[in-house]
């Protein structure tokens, strides 16, 4: 059952999603060679408790760590371990945390130092799924209108698009209703209402879509070994349009970035 929630309900989670963003934006001025993904980890975990927010993914389905760390090959639900990051590395970096008794929750591939230009290239076009995901996701659509959009990008680009694990509704639960898959059919599935709060997240391999998982009953990893990338935004259905909750800012503040991508899609 999808629930909707109210406009104070969206401003909670707006803080929620907040806290999430500036956590990312911290960690972008610390990714670097020879930081490891467990330092990053408890960076995170001491900054969201300092902001009055709970880890979300800590002890969730009973996960070990504040971050998903999942570098190079990983999709996603990567542990943090003690292993420096290495120039030329991605990392795609999972941040959930609880606030409020709501959930932000989203995500950024960052490049360690300097990355190939393929690899550039795989992290820009998974950025601009999400957006184009992000637009469809409006009034008189439905979810396969979102997955159709990001699909059709990614495909037209020759990347692979994850299908086992998909985007979700969010609210006082992390997972809630509707899926949000990363492929689908125009016009296919739930039909969005005033008020939904989505978490849309590409997950985007430069080969194969196949996907195999650890033995460590968390990591994915790509199939055929080649780079995959994970952007994800928190995002609300306010009169008929997408609102972002969350915001990729304070990244780009840490980087030196300068992007409007966001701005179709400020309150
Ligand atoms: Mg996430
Ligand atoms: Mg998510």
């Amino acid at each position: 059952m999808i629930k909707i929630k109210n406009a104070e309900e969206i401003e909670l989670m707006r803080e929620s999603a907040l806290i999430v963003s500036k956590t990312l934006g911290m960690l972008a001025a610390e990714v670097k060679p020879g930081v490891s993904t467990l330092q990053l980890d408890s960076l995170a975990e001491t900054f969201i408790r300092d902001h009055g927010a709970i880890p979300g993914f800590l002890g969730l389905y009973d996960f070990p760590n504040t971050l998903c760390m999942s570098p190079n090959a990983q999709v996603v639900h990567g542990i943090p371990n003690d292993k420096p990051l290495e120039e030329g590395d991605i990392i795609s970096i999972d941040c959930g945390a609880l606030k409020n008794e709501f959930y932000g929750d989203h995500a950024y591939t960052f490049e360690v130092g300097e990355v190939a230009p393929e690899v550039k290239k795989l992290l820009e076009v998974t950025k601009a799924s999400l957006y184009k995901g992000i637009a469809a996701f409006k009034a008189g659509n439905r979810v396969g209108d979102v997955g159709y959009a990001i699909q059709e990008f990614t495909e037209a680009h020759g990347y692979g698009v994850v299908r086992e694990l998909v985007g979700h509704g969010l609210g006082r639960k992390m997972h809630e209703d509707p899926e949000m898959p990363n492929y689908g059919k125009r016009g296919r599935g739930k039909k969005f209402i005033e008020g939904m709060v989505v978490a849309i997240e590409p997950m985007t391999n430069m080969g194969t879509h196949r996907i195999n998982q650890l033995q460590d009953g968390w990591t994915i990893l790509t199939a055929d070994g080649k780079p995959s990338a994970h952007f994800e935004h928190n995002v609300a259905l306010v009169n008929g349009k997408p609102e972002l909750l969350s915001t990729f800012d304070y990244i780009y503040e840490a980087l030196g970035i300068t992007s409007n991508e966001e701005a179709p899609f400020r309150a």
